[in-house]
C-alpha cells in the first residue's frame, strides 16, 4: 500500500479555517502575524502554486530570488523563510514532510502551454489574476512564485525540468505568517508535466490561530 501521511496536530493552535480547492482551483486568504497556513497534498503529486504579499505594503511581494539567496539553496525546505522584494521576511516553513519545494518553475499559463504542449488551457496565472483581481490587483502583481509540492531538479549541468514529485498522500506543508500577509494560491491544473503527475487532484488549505487559553492574555 502506498505510503500516506498524517499531518500532526499544532498544539497550542486552534483551526479557524479549512477548505478543499478543487484541482486547476484557486483560493485567497490575510493572515494575522502569527497565523499558520497548512495545505495538505491529499492525494500526492499536486503542484500548489503560491504567492504572499506584505498587508502593509502590497509591493512588497514575495522574491524568489531573496529567498533563495538567504537560504543558500533553490529549495525550499523546514526553516527556509520567504522573504518580500524589501528584504522583509514575510512567512516562515514552519514544518513539511515533502522535501524540496520549488520557487524556479514558475506557473504554468495559456501562453506557455500554448508554445510547449500546443494546447489552449487553464492555467496557474490565470487563477492567480483571478484571486488578485479580487483584491484590486493586477497582472503586474504576479511574480515568479513557489510551488509546494512541485519537484524541479537542478543537476550539475545546470538542467532542470519539472519531473515527478515525491509528494505522497497526505504530505503536508506548513507556513507561518512573520508578518500580516496576503496569500494566494492556484491549484495547478496541469496535465501535460509531471507537476501534477499528469492529474490534478485536491488539495486542503487550513488555517491555523494560536489558542488563547482562559484566563490569560
Ligand atoms: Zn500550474
Amino acid at each position: 500500500m502506498a505510503r500516506r501521511t498524517q499531518a500532526p496536530i499544532l498544539k497550542g493552535y486552534r483551526q479557524t479555517f479549512s477548505v478543499i480547492v478543487d484541482p486547476g482551483g484557486s483560493w485567497s486568504a490575510t493572515l494575522a502575524k502569527g497565523e499558520i497556513v497548512r495545505f495538505v497534498d491529499l492525494e500526492g503529486q499536486q503542484a500548489v502554486d503560491f504567492l504572499c504579499y506584505n498587508s502593509a505594503n502590497l509591493t512588497d511581494r514575495y522574491n524568489a530570488a531573496n529567498t533563495m539567496k538567504m537560504a543558500a539553496n533553490v529549495y525550499l525546505n523546514k526553516g527556509t523563510i520567504l522573504y518580500g522584494e524589501l528584504a522583509t521576511p514575510l512567512m516562515v516553513l514552519r514544518d513539511t514532510s515533502c522535501p524540496n519545494h520549488d520557487t524556479i518553475g514558475g506557473c504554468c499559463s495559456v501562453e506557455m502551454n500554448f508554445i510547449r504542449y500546443g494546447r489552449r488551457t487553464h492555467s496557474c496565472r490565470a487563477n492567480f489574476l483571478h484571486e488578485l483581481t479580487k483584491r484590486n490587483m493586477d497582472a503586474a502583481d504576479i511574480v515568479a512564485n513557489v510551488n509546494f509540492f512541485m519537484s524541479v531538479p537542478v543537476l550539475p549541468d545546470g538542467g532542470m525540468a519539472i519531473s515527478e514529485s515525491p509528494s505522497r498522500a497526505g504530505d503536508y506543508v506548513d507556513v507561518e505568517a512573520c508578518t500580516d500577509v496576503l496569500i494566494a494560491i492556484s491549484n495547478c491544473p496541469q496535465k501535460y508535466n509531471p507537476a501534477c503527475g499528469y492529474n490534478p487532484t485536491p488539495i486542503r488549505a487550513e488555517i491555523y490561530r494560536k489558542a488563547v487559553r482562559p484566563g490569560r492574555k
